[in-house]
């Protein structure tokens, strides 16, 4: 049976830089915010082992760490943090609907959504196994890629990011082996042609992962196939780096909000306002780009700020704080 309504000046759904960046400012700005952290509380930065691109942490930071940390200062200005997984929304009225765990409905004057984007593994075990040990499998090379310097990484995939990616690798690595499924890319021709051009990136076509190999702590090798000829070999590498694309976590807001063709929201440019008046994007869900811890927390800030705009232009009671432009 349903609980009670319950009515919310702001509510933020999702639980990584951006959702609690957004937490501190609307907090500050006495919207009184009650955040839904989701299935993975702290987001895809808790599978991250060590920070080091994130400004004010000169030693680095592990991302469990450093999501406690941003969870505890949204606390301070008194977001109501709460465990649970928004399953349902209803855009189209002047209220906006949410469910809880099915059961709990909310009706908030102004949404923020900071639900992020998942990276997509193969699924295998052994991968999986090593992901899960912090041992040397990654689908970030702009985050893990400085621990391996001076080393020898496989990447998997052969679209944009995935050149991207073996790109920063071969300028830290001594070699990179790309493995692209197909005999052709799906990248950009100038993304194909940088990767084609660097001496230290061998490209294997035709080859996919067989196993992740490893001591049981640690990535050791990986064992591929040529998926012409069923040939296996092994590869020695220290780092597993998968870049077979990202995706965001936006299904519940599909019959509402305008998404691109991948599922990502699309906001007006320059803010963080959706095609819902009163419905704000920020962090991952919208960026298919940057996807940094530091710019999510960047447009988490900016959803804050608009959301405030908005019930203030709203509700002539509310005042706009100047705290928040401090
Ligand atoms: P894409 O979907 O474009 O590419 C995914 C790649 O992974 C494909 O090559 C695909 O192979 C491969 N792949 C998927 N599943 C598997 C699997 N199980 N095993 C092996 N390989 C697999 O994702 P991206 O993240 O690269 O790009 C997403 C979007 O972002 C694109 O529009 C891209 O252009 C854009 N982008 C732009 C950048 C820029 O302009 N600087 C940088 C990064 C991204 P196959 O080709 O065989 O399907």
């Amino acid at each position: 049976m349903a609980e009670d309504i319950e009515k919310v000046k702001c509510l933020i759904i999702g639980s990584g830089p951006a959702g609690y960046t957004a937490a501190i400012y609307a907090a500050r700005a006495n919207m009184e915010p009650v955040l839904y952290q989701g299935s993975q509380p702290g987001g895809q930065l808790t599978t991250t082992n060590e920070v080091e691109n994130f400004p004010g942490y000169p030693e680095g930071v592990t991302g469990p760490e450093m999501m406690l940390q941003l969870q505890a200062q949204a606390e301070r200005f008194e977001t109501d943090v709460r465990n649970g997984w928004v399953t349902k929304v209803d855009f189209s009225g002047d209220i906006h609907k949410v469910w809880v765990n099915d059961t709990k409905e909310i009706h908030a004057d102004t949404v923020i959504i900071s639900t992020g984007a998942s990276a997509k593994y193969l699924g295998l075990e052994s991968e999986q196994k090593y992901l899960k040990l912090g041992g040397g499998v990654s689908a970030c090379a702009v985050c893990d890629g400085f621990f391996y310097r001076n080393q020898e990484v496989v990447i998997v995939g052969a679209g944009d990011s995935a050149c991207e990616e073996a790109h920063y690798l071969s300028k830290l690595c001594k070699k990179v082996t790309m493995l692209v499924r197909r005999d052709e890319f799906r990248a950009s021709k100038i993304m194909e042609a940088r990767v084609r051009n660097t001496e230290n990136i061998e490209i294997l076509f035709n080859t996919e992962t067989d196993e992740v190999l490893g001591d049981g702590q640690v990535v050791n090798g990986v064992r591929v196939f040529n998926n012409k000829t069923n040939e296996k070999h092994d590869i020695p590498a220290t780092g597993f780096f998968v870049a077979i694309g990202h995706k965001p976590n936006t299904d519940i807001f599909k019959d509402y909000l305008d998404l691109d063709e991948t599922g990502y929201i699309i906001n007006v440019p320059g803010t963080s306002k959706t095609n819902v008046e009163g419905v704000f994007v920020s962090g991952d869900a919208a960026d298919h780009v940057y996807r940094q811890a530091v710019t999510a927390a960047g447009t988490g800030c900016m959803a804050a700020l608009d959301a405030e705009r908005y019930l203030a232009a709203k509700d002539s009671t509310f005042e706009v704080s100047t705290s928040t432009y401090n």
